[in-house]
């Protein structure tokens, strides 16, 4: 088994039921345990930014599962949510990427690990810094370390 890092987001329909329909499905993977949720964040849109807050959350799991077939059941989850690809960076009404496996690297057509792009988003390290603040990024750092040369403008937890 392996720890594996999920991180959620939505901004369309209800996000936060959403996310949380996303989190049971994961949770219900074959072979899979789901040990850690975050909480949830509502955090402001990025790259296209005429669209509406996104709702984000990160979950750790416990998976037998390989880096491809997890990768396999999370586009599964987002197309059973009405996922349709729109526009790069464009609203979505759920978007599943995988952060992080342990001891996995890798990048082919289908999937690069670390997720490249992780370290520089707040909407994704906020909510991993609730359930792995020590966990290390690419560039070296602790994701407590990097969140903390982020900027937060515009970031909220919700209750
Ligand atoms: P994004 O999440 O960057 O907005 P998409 O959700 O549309 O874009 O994902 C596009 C593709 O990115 C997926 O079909 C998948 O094959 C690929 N991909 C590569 N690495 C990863 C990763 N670590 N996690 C999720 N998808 C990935
Ligand atoms: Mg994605």
């Amino acid at each position: 088994m392996t720890l594996a890092y999920v991180a959620l987001g939505s901004n369309l329909g209800d996000p936060q039921q959403q996310l949380l329909a996303a989190m049971d499905a994961l949770a219900s993977l074959a072979d899979t345990r789901l040990l850690r949720r975050s909480r949830l964040y509502r955090t402001p849109p990025w790259g296209v930014l005429e669209q509406p807050p996104f709702i984000n959350a990160a979950v750790e799991l416990d998976t037998g599962l390989s880096p491809h077939a997890l990768l396999d059941a999370l586009l599964i989850i987002e197309q059973r949510a009405g996922r349709v690809r729109g526009e790069r960076n464009g609203p979505r009404v759920l978007d599943l990427d995988l952060l992080h496996v342990d001891g996995v690297q890798l990048d082919d057509a289908r999937l690069t690990l670390p997720h490249p792009r992780m370290a520089e988003r707040a909407f994704v390290l906020l909510p991993l810094h609730d359930i792995a603040p020590t966990l290390r990024l690419p560039d070296q750092h602790t994701v407590a370390e990097r969140l903390g040369m982020l900027d937060l403008a515009g970031c909220e937890r919700l209750p």
